[in-house]
């Protein structure tokens, strides 16, 4: 399970600056493309080689009590209720402040793990800045600059010591005959109406996977011949009436369920488009490196010039997954669910094919031949070799000298060249650059 980590602290501290330094994805291609939103509250942090954990900015949370502040304030307290750790930030210029003590005072009942961080302490006498601290009697302190990413990995080390044991491996990957799937996408794009259909309709064996808990349930399905095992379906089935709080915490799901497929399938509502919403679910896939499939609901309800406008609408917003395929559904009436499978397939044998290096060496040898780099400034980017580093999503490693100089464009050029040359589909592609050798 993706442990959950929530910022705590009054305004202006720099919560939002914290959070943007932990979740910031490593891949920038995948940031700045335009088109991908970025939900503000909810990221996931995945320092290298280690646990991934979702971060929460809980924003403003003291005092308010009515209104639309009143709200935020409910949410975040839901969501540090809920938390394996909370942040509690503070701002080492300011000192300690009445506002803080009431936040901690309300922390120490909640009783939830706490790790004290002390924010904005560049260009300050470290030691001093922790002292005024030193009241609130926290054994675990750190210290960090979050606008200058001082300290960010010392506190990624000290949270991921205090986050719970994994626990024994649910046993999600047990099975790897089974294309782990997750369907996901915003409230009341058609979510259970399909996976109840998935479920009812097939004469499978549908089976809750055991070692799963409460909150993460998987069920095994067959269909056409295949195995599949549903991940997280468990809020799909039960649905009931949820006040805006529990909402919120569907993207913690969202996000727990992208971790652990190895297919996500995002599903949009074809009368309303793709909102910043459905952005912001699929800008999550991409950064968790996930095989997609875009599973377009509600056909049914369209006329045919609906269609036609759903049709331009999506080339143009879906523009940055481009590679990914669009399959247009009805959960309702069951159409297109053969299809939509069919892509699941496609998007998994691609994200999980194994290359071999000769092929990968080869390929970067034509990629290079066909379209050098440009010289910039005088300088030009040598690519020498190339070989596979890993699957799921499919990631090359590319030797060569003045790799510095390659342009988003060019890498664009590469990553286009290499889906085209060995045909995938519906999985992201990664390059690692590595200077020299
Ligand atoms: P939030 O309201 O807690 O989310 O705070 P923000 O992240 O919006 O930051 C509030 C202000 O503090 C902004 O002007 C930031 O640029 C500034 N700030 C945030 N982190 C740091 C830091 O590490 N050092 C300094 N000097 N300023 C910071
Ligand atoms: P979820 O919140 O994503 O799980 O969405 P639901 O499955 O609860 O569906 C939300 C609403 O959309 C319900 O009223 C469904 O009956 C309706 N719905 C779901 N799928 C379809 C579909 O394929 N066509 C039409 N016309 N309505 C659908």
């Amino acid at each position: 399970m993706l442990p959950l980590v929530a910022l705590v602290g009054r305004p202006n501290v720099g919560k939002s600056t914290l959070f943007n330094a932990l979740t910031r994805s490593r891949d920038a291609l995948v940031h700045d493309q335009p088109g991908v939103t970025r939900d503000r509250h909810y990221g996931v942090c995945r320092p290298e080689g280690q646990r991934s954990f979702a971060i929460v900015d809980t924003g403003g949370i003291a005092g308010e009590d009515e209104g639309l502040a009143g709200a935020t304030a409910k949410q975040a307290r839901a969501a540090a209720e809920e938390a394996d750790l909370v942040l509690f930030i503070v701002d080492g210029r300011e000192g300690a402040s009445a506002l803080d003590d009431d936040i901690l005072a309300w922390l120490r009942k909640t009783a939830r793990p706490t790790l004290l961080v002390v924010n904005k302490t560049d260009g300050l006498e470290v030691q001093a800045a922790l002292n005024d601290f030193a009241r609130y009697g926290f054994n675990d302190v750190v210290a960090v600059s979050s606008a200058h990413r001082q300290g960010i990995d010392t506190l990624i080390e000290q949270v991921l010591k205090k986050l719970p044991e994994e626990g024994a491996a649910t046993e999600l990957d047990s099975d790897p005959a089974r294309i782990r799937v997750a369907f996901i996408g915003r409230p009341n794009v058609g979510k259970s109406t399909l996976v109840n259909r998935l479920l009812g309709e097939e004469r499978m064996i549908a089976s809750d996977v055991p070692g799963t808990t409460r909150d993460s349930v998987a069920i095994d399905m067959e269909r056409d011949g295949r195995l599949y095992r549903l991940i997280d379906t468990a809020g799909l089935r039960r649905k009931s009436k949820v006040d805006e709080a529990v909402e919120k915490f569907s993207i913690i799901k969202t996000l727990q369920a992208i971790e652990q497929c190895q297919v996500a399938v995002v599903m949009l509502d074809a009368g309303e488009g793709v909102t910043d919403q459905d952005a912001s679910v699929l800008g999550y896939a991409l950064d968790a490196g996930r095989a997609l499939v875009v599973a377009v609901n509600k056909w049914d309800g369209q006329t045919d010039y609906q269609r036609q406008q759903a049709e331009q609408l999506l080339a143009r917003k879906l523009g940055f997954v481009d590679w990914a395929e669009a399959v247009r559904i009805s959960a309702k009436h069951g159409s297109g669910l053969r299809e939509l499978f069919k892509a699941i397939h496609r998007a998994h044998a691609s994200a999980t094919h194994e290359f071999s290096t000769s092929e990968v060496t080869k390929a970067l040898e034509i990629a290079y031949e066909t379209n050098p780099p440009p010289v910039v400034r005088g300088h030009v980017a040598k690519l020498r070799y190339a070989h596979p580093v890993a699957s799921n999503p499919p990631t090359f490693a590319v030797h060569g000298n003045r790799l510095r100089t390659l342009s988003d464009t060019y890498r664009r050029y590469l990553e286009n060249f290499f889906r085209k040359r060995f045909k995938l589909v519906g999985t992201p592609v990664r390059f690692v650059f590595k200077e020299g050798a």
